[in-house]
């Protein structure tokens, strides 16, 4: 789990909106160029393309949610946004008290 305030250096996602925290998590960012913004983590490129925009680090300021969706009709195996997998022995995360993703840290929203 990401501690809020902390600023993290990020080096570049493998895919072009491989962001790594919910999409509707609120970053402060710092680019290449040394500007610094803020926005939806979800709005912005995650890769580096050696591009002034690129992001270099950021920090959280306002942690979104990890959606949780079944894998499949047939199991109890649940996927989240944060690419994690988890099974569970009945019912989903709800009915089994689970309020915030383990993984990532972020409220859990059941799809
Ligand atoms: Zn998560």
């Amino acid at each position: 789990m990401k501690s809020k305030d902390e600023w993290i250096n990020w080096s570049g996602a493998v895919r072009f909106d491989d962001a790594p925290v919910p999409d509707d998590t609120t970053v402060e960012y710092i680019r290449r160029s040394g500007g610094m913004s803020e926005a939806l983590a979800g709005d912005l490129s995650w890769s580096h393309r050696g591009y002034k925009s690129d992001i270099m680090c950021y920090r959280v300021l306002q942690l979104g949610s990890c959606v949780w969706a079944q894998a499949d009709d047939e199991s109890d195996a649940y996927e989240s946004t944060c690419g994690e997998s988890m099974w569970f022995m009945g019912d989903g995360p709800k009915e089994n008290n689970f309020k915030y993703c383990p993984f990532c840290g972020a409220e859990i929203k059941e799809n």
